[in-house]
């Protein structure tokens, strides 16, 4: 469905009262043309005996809407109807029926150049028709007789031009009341207020072109000059505006065009529940190109790329480039989108091939942010900011592109009222809020419990408990992250200590950030705290996920291994959701991998995720690596686990994350039952 032609569906809600509407409107039409009619009488003139210049006009009427003028730019993009000047200038010099007529037949011609529907211009025809008698009973009362020129008869058919208009917005307003919401007079006011000088005008030329009909056929033909330049204006003023919206260089639309463009989307995507998404792609190293090239090559890439953006199928409905090396797309479900992402790796296929300028060949590397409507946003601005950031998120990963997720945005209010409450939970010892919980991990060929993951568990104190993985996100940008690693350290070594002295030999899983990893002195504050508790260093294994360690690879390895070193077991956790997850375990003093639990959980109904989790086990074998899996929900994974010589494995199925306590119980009933 082209979204052009979306006024032409009929409202998500209420439907029946739309169409009940539109019904009415066309009834009271009937009747109204009918009263008005009968009122008018018989055409001052007879109806063969018309004067040429009489058809002549009514013949222009038609062919002014044979291509509608439209002044783009405007959310409404109304159209000029300059037939309704000859329309006017019709009824008042040959009568109310031959004007409905005329009117009726140029809006016909109208609609099929604008692909309108047959019921959308049945209901257009209808209030309209309405509008015109209404214009006939304010010229009839003002004129006092046949049309004379006079001035009181002139004044009269400019307040029947505004009347016209006047009744026909209302209509309109309350038409689009039904399909988009608000409220009636916001939309008459913003309808009217684009259209009424143009209505004016039109209305102003009308008393000119029935005295030329009046007169002769060849003034009316010369009258038509006029007439048309109106039209030019409009035409010329509609592309300098489409023009203001382009950017120079490439041609793409700017900033101002892009956000007119989304904004044109939202409106129909939020009509019919449909997806729009917004896409940012910022090119890497492109100053470079700049200082090493010269301006010259570097505008010569970016006009290149518009080019092959704009070429066969183009990634997006409407595409800006922004300013610099940033580029947008937008698309919408209604123009045939189907998967966002899909869009995305499109619009980076196109960077693939490298470009040749004055005989250099050029490499061109981008990442892509996308922001989905509604999912994503409702707005324009928020779509706008999320597609940015996650254009930024997909840069610090490296990745090609990325969709936003609110993890992503360390910036919102929401997060920030969070950082602010999770400091003072941290910044007294004895301040509650911030737990653990434990979730066994059981070691698959004896049954017995290895140990446990400690999970952050925050409850706060007005939004209850909150999403660890927001929390992490939400800290790991200040340095609260490190007040809620030593915390977590903290209370997990204390649990150890507990458990040792209570004659349980396990181990203790924690998680740590990419942040702690960065900083050298969280070496020492572990050192510090393992021998505060007294307990064994090999006890303690750091989960560490990939990403973490792609952020800063050098100085986070260093760190690592002077943490092996200490004795720790150090634990690539998710592993699979990440990359160049090969080059880490050669590199890296690990020491377990933790299959992530989106491959775990499903291995039985997917082959894929099977052969991954299968191929994995072998790895960490010929490794020499403890692997464990992450996410077992059913008797079927273990038991296939099992199988496939998984060392150990954790999940729902053993049991789910628990405080201290609870963990206790559960543990005297785990033994108690083998
Ligand atoms: P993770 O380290 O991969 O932790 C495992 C997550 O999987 C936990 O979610 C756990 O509750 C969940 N899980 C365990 N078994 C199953 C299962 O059978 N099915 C399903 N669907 N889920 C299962 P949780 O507790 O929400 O933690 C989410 C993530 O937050 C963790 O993922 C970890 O990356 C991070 N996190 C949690 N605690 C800490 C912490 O103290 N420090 C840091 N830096 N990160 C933490
Ligand atoms: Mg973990
Ligand atoms: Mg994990």
């Amino acid at each position: 469905m082209a979204t052009t032609l979306m006024r032409n569906t009929a409202p998500r809600e209420h439907p029946g009262r739309y169409y009940g509407y539109l019904a009415a409107v066309a009834v009271c039409s009937i009747v109204a043309a009918i009263v008005t009619a009968a009122h008018a009488g018989a055409p001052d003139i007879g109806w063969l005996k018309v004067p040429f210049a009489l058809w002549l006009t009514a013949g222009l009427a038609l062919v002014a809407e044979l291509r509608p003028a439209r002044w783009g730019g405007l959310r409404m993009s109304p159209i000029a109807m300059i037939s309704l000047a000859y329309v006017y200038a019709i009824m008042v010099t040959w009568g109310f029926l031959p004007a409905l007529i005329v009117q009726c037949a140029a809006m016909t011609v109208l609609f099929v150049q604008l692909g309108s529907s047959v019921w959308r211009s049945a209901f257009n025809l209808s209030q309209m028709g309405i509008a015109l008698c209404a214009a006939w009973w304010t010229w009839t009362a003002a004129s006092g007789g046949p049309w004379t020129a006079s001035p009181p008869q002139i004044l009269g058919l400019l307040a029947a031009g505004m009347v016209w208009s006047v009744v026909s917005t209302a209509h309109v307003a309350m038409a689009m009341k039904m399909r988009a919401g608000g409220s009636w007079a916001e939309h008459f006011r913003a309808w009217f207020k684009s259209e009424w000088t143009l209505r004016l005008t039109l209305t102003a030329v009308a008393p000119l072109l029935a005295i030329a009909a009046t007169t002769s056929w060849w003034l009316v033909a010369v009258s038509a000059i006029p007439v048309f330049s109106v039209y030019r204006i409009l035409q010329t003023a509609a592309e300098r505006e489409r023009e203001a919206e382009r950017d120079p260089l490439t041609g793409l639309l700017d900033r101002k065009g892009f956000q007119q463009a989304v904004e044109r989307k939202l409106v129909d995507a939020g009509e019919t529940d449909t997806a729009v998404a917004v896409m940012i792609l910022d090119l890497d190293r492109f100053a470079d190109v700049n200082s090493a090239l010269g301006h010259d090559i570097g505008d010569k890439l970016l006009v290149e790329l518009a080019e092959r953006f704009l070429a066969d199928k183009p990634p997006g409905k409407a595409i800006a480039r922004l300013g610099g090396d940033e580029f947008a797309f937008v698309w919408a479900e209604l123009d045939g989108m189907t998967d966002p992402l899909e869009c995305a790796r499109e619009i980076r296929a196109r960077l693939d091939k490298a470009i040749v300028l004055d005989d250099v060949s050029i490499e061109i590397d981008g990442s892509v942010g996308v922001a989905v409507f509604p999912e994503d946003g409702r707005d324009y601005q928020t779509l706008f900011r999320h597609a940015d950031i996650a254009m930024d998120e997909s840069k610090k990963r490296v990745a090609t592109y990325a969709r936003y997720a609110p993890e992503f945005d360390h910036h919102s209010p929401e997060r920030l009222i969070l950082l602010g409450d999770l400091r003072r939970a941290l910044d007294h010892p004895d301040a509650p809020g911030v737990n653990l919980y434990y979730q066994p991990q059981v070691c698959l060929t004896t049954g017995e419990v290895l140990g446990a993951e400690a999970l952050l568990r925050y409850h706060h104190p007005e939004r209850g408990m909150v999403n660890p993985a927001e929390i992490i996100a939400t800290a790991e940008h200040s340095s609260v992250m490190r007040m809620l690693t030593e915390r977590v350290v903290d209370i997990a070594l204390r649990q150890l200590r507990h458990w040792n002295d209570a004659g349980y030999r396990m181990r203790m899983a924690v998680n740590v950030s990419v942040r702690d990893l960065q900083s050298p002195d969280f070496t020492d504050y572990l050192t510090e705290r393992i021998d505060a508790y007294g307990v064994e260093a090999s006890r303690l294994q750091l989960e560490i996920t990939e990403s973490a360690l792609m952020a800063d690879p050098r100085r986070v390895v260093d760190n690592v291994q002077r943490l092996s070193d200490l004795g720790l077991g150090i634990s690539l956790d998710d592993f699979g959701t990440g990359f160049s997850s090969m080059q880490h375990l050669r590199g890296l003093p690990v020491t377990e991998i933790k299959i992530d639990r989106t491959f775990v959980t499903s291995l039985n109904d997917r082959a894929d995720n099977a052969a991954i989790v299968s191929t994995t086990i072998d790895l960490g074998r010929a490794l020499d690596v403890c692997v464990v899996a992450e996410g077992v929900e059913d008797e079927n994974v273990r038991k296939q686990l099992e199988g496939w010589g998984c060392h150990a494995a954790q999940g729902w199925h053993f049991a789910k994350p628990m405080s201290a306590d609870d963990f206790d119980r559960w543990l005297v009933h785990h033994r108690a039952s083998r």
